[in-house]
């Protein structure tokens, strides 16, 4: 298969994706993805940087690099904006916090632990998508994106987040060893501030002046509950973060404190529909659009068929559980506990529609679907 755009290796030049508005590409090593887009809203009094990849030397030297070509001098970095609670994106604001005093804004939910520790980044149906990146083991990667050892400490003794069962009854989604284990090298050699405190929280409808315009705050929940987009009406840009991807589909996890996160997904896509006028729709992976409201109808059509195809697999299978139609629904593959919570956040979104019920049997939830 093709690579897809959110899966091609960060680039390092700068590009002016709208008006006031740099594109700068960070790498980063995550399943399913090969770069983040970090943008740069230049104003008169310096930038403000949204999106500032993942924590480490490695994305910190490339930020750098790419402001220094963008001629925006590190000290005239005033704003750090994090659309959400992954390390992709929020990875570098502590650093902006110390070297340059940077106020940082995010949701006022923005929360990384449980259960944003559990949630990684794409949809299991693109994992082996990408060939393993240098020192990555090329194994098919049924599990999810890096979280980090803060995460132990909100731990709840043996059903810490990577212990104890799933509300299906299945294996925890745990990120892989290596992984695991440069978080918690990074937090030995000091980087324990690596998850930024948020000095301007912010919520739906607010407005922030940014590139020398306003900007309005969506607040988009579903990939994660903290999510936020920023939309300028003016020259109609939108920053789309992880919710409207290009070519691929953000991980909607079943362990959630949303009820159903699928719905809540549906509901935020539909807020960005109805946005009129945009020319620039900037994602976090992959490259700009346009027709931000046709993609966001692909993406739910995409979820529609999932829906009926699980309706179709319970049908052929009788009363089962959530590894079960997760096995027929993926590639083995993506086999595992991360598309096992993509398939259980399907099905729970079944139930509350009145179209399945469940019941335990053990420590396993069994799905009858109409
Ligand atoms: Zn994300
Ligand atoms: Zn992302």
């Amino acid at each position: 298969m093709a690579k897809r755009q959110e899966q091609e290796e960060a680039r390092t030049e700068v590009t002016e994706v709208a008006p006031g508005v740099l594109r700068m590409q960070l790498p980063i090593q995550m399943p399913g993805l090969g770069h983040v887009n970090c943008y740069a809203l230049v104003d008169g009094e310096g930038a403000a940087v949204v999106d500032p990849g993942l924590p480490g030397t490695a994305s910190w030297r490339a930020l750098q690099d790419r402001l220094k070509q963008a001629g925006i001098r590190l000290k005239h970095v005033h704003t750090v904006i994090v659309t959400h609670s992954h390390p992709d994106h929020f990875g570098g604001a502590s650093r902006f916090v110390r070297e340059t005093g940077a106020r940082v804004i995010a949701h006022r939910n923005f929360r990384f632990g449980l259960p944003a520790a559990a949630t990684p980044e794409v949809s299991a149906e693109h994992l082996g998508e990408k060939p393993a990146a240098e020192g990555e083991p090329a194994k098919a990667p049924a599990e999810p994106a890096p979280t980090h050892s803060h995460s132990h400490s909100h731990s709840r003794g043996a059903m810490g987040p990577w212990g104890g069962p799933t509300p299906w009854g299945g294996a925890r989604p745990k990120p892989p060893f290596k992984q695991r284990m440069r978080w918690r090298m990074m937090r030995m050699m000091g980087g324990t501030d690596f998850v930024p405190e948020i000095s301007d929280p912010v919520e739906n409808g607010n407005v922030l002046r940014l590139a020398g315009r306003d900007w309005f705050v969506l607040h988009t929940p579903g990939h994660t509950e903290d999510h936020i987009c920023l939309h300028d009406p003016e020259l109609g840009v939108f920053l789309g973060g992880d919710h409207v991807l290009p070519s691929i589909t953000p991980h909607i996890s079943g362990i959630s404190s949303s009820r159903d996160p699928l719905a809540s997904f549906f509901y935020s896509l539909d807020r960005v529909a109805e946005i009129n006028g945009i020319k620039y729709a900037l994602p976090a992976h992959g490259h700009p659009f346009s027709d931000l409201r046709g993609r966001t109808e692909a993406i739910k059509r995409h979820h529609y068929e999932r829906l009926e195809k699980i309706r179709e697999i319970s049908r052929e299978l009788g009363p089962t559980t959530v590894e079960e139609i997760s096995k027929r629904l993926f590639q083995p593959r993506s086999w595992g506990a991360m598309a096992e919570s993509e398939t259980y956040a399907h099905l729970e979104h079944l139930r509350h529609a009145g179209n399945a019920e469940s019941h335990r049997e053990g420590e396993k939830l069994i799905y009858t679907v109409r």
